[in-house]
């Protein structure tokens, strides 16, 4: 389908083309794109731009990746479909590797999403030789050399369950996940209230700009984080957005 760019709803309608593009190439399996249904809605009310609240988290993410011992970026089919390019761009800049993993589990669909990843020439993690433990969806197959190990999980549309269980198991949590309320927001340590699409390549930029930067002022960015705040801002801009979209009916 040809969308012009002058339709009022272009860059939605863009997005969604990919992700449908990507469910014909089998990266995607259709509950993602209902999922992404429920992410386009909070999308909608909060306007649909990465606001302050997002762009303070994606700078501490990156901070936080940097000064990680073992960092480690979780890829599903929907991140793969939609900034497969954005993301190994992040994972070349800071130099960290890459890992499949999926709750709606084939090798096969593996093997497509890390086939698709590799065309950029990053380092992919698709082993599944490893457990982690609590866990009863097909997320806790995992990579010995990735998230196995990691102490710092970047994880873009995160199922709550696995969320809590990388906690439990004493792992950083940075989320992306455009619903301030759902479990996995709340559990993160950081969370990214913003579309991956927007934020993945605000953290491209984050991170040349602050890879040069010492570990005292980047421990001192992460230090000074607050995400429970991060969260209240996000609901609150939610509902101001609302109250001034009801002044104008
Ligand atoms: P949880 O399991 O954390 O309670 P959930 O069960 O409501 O959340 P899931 O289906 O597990 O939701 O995960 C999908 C999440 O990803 C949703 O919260 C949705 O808002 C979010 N999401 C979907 N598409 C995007 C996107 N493009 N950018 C950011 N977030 C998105
Ligand atoms: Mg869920």
């Amino acid at each position: 389908m040809h969308v012009p760019p002058s339709h009022p709803r272009y860059h939605s309608l863009i997005t969604r083309e990919k992700l449908a593009d990507a469910f014909r190439k089998g990266l995607v399996v259709p509950e993602g794109l209902i999922a992404h249904g429920r992410g386009e809605c909070f999308d909608y009310i909060l306007g649909e731009k990465s606001r302050d609240f997002a762009l303070e988290a994606e700078r501490v993410a990156v901070a936080m990746m940097i000064l990680a011992d073992h960092p480690v970026i979780s890829v599903n089919g929907n991140a793969a479909g939609l900034v497969a390019e954005e993301i190994c761009m992040l994972s070349k800049s800071l130099s960290i590797p890459l890992e499949v993993n999926i709750f709606h589990r084939s090798e096969e669909r593996i093997r497509r999403i890390a086939e698709e990843l590799a065309k950029y020439g990053v380092t992919v993690y698709s082993r599944g030789d490893a457990v982690i433990e609590g866990l009863e969806s097909a997320r806790r197959i995992v990579d010995s050399r990735g998230i196995f190990k990691a102490d710092v999980v970047l994880v873009p549309l995160e199922d709550g369950d696995r969320c809590e269980i990388l906690k439990k198991s004493g792992k950083k949590v940075i989320a992306i996940d455009l619903n301030p309320l759902s479990r996995t927001s709340q559990m993160a340590d950081v969370t990214i209230v913003d579309n991956i699409v927007r934020a993945i390549p605000n953290m491209v930029d984050f991170a040349g700009e602050m890879k040069g930067m010492d570990r005292g002022e980047l421990e001192r960015i992460v230090g000074d984080y607050d995400n429970r705040e991060i969260l209240k801002r996000a609901v609150k801009s939610i509902i101001e957005y609302l109250e001034w979209r009801s002044g104008d009916m």
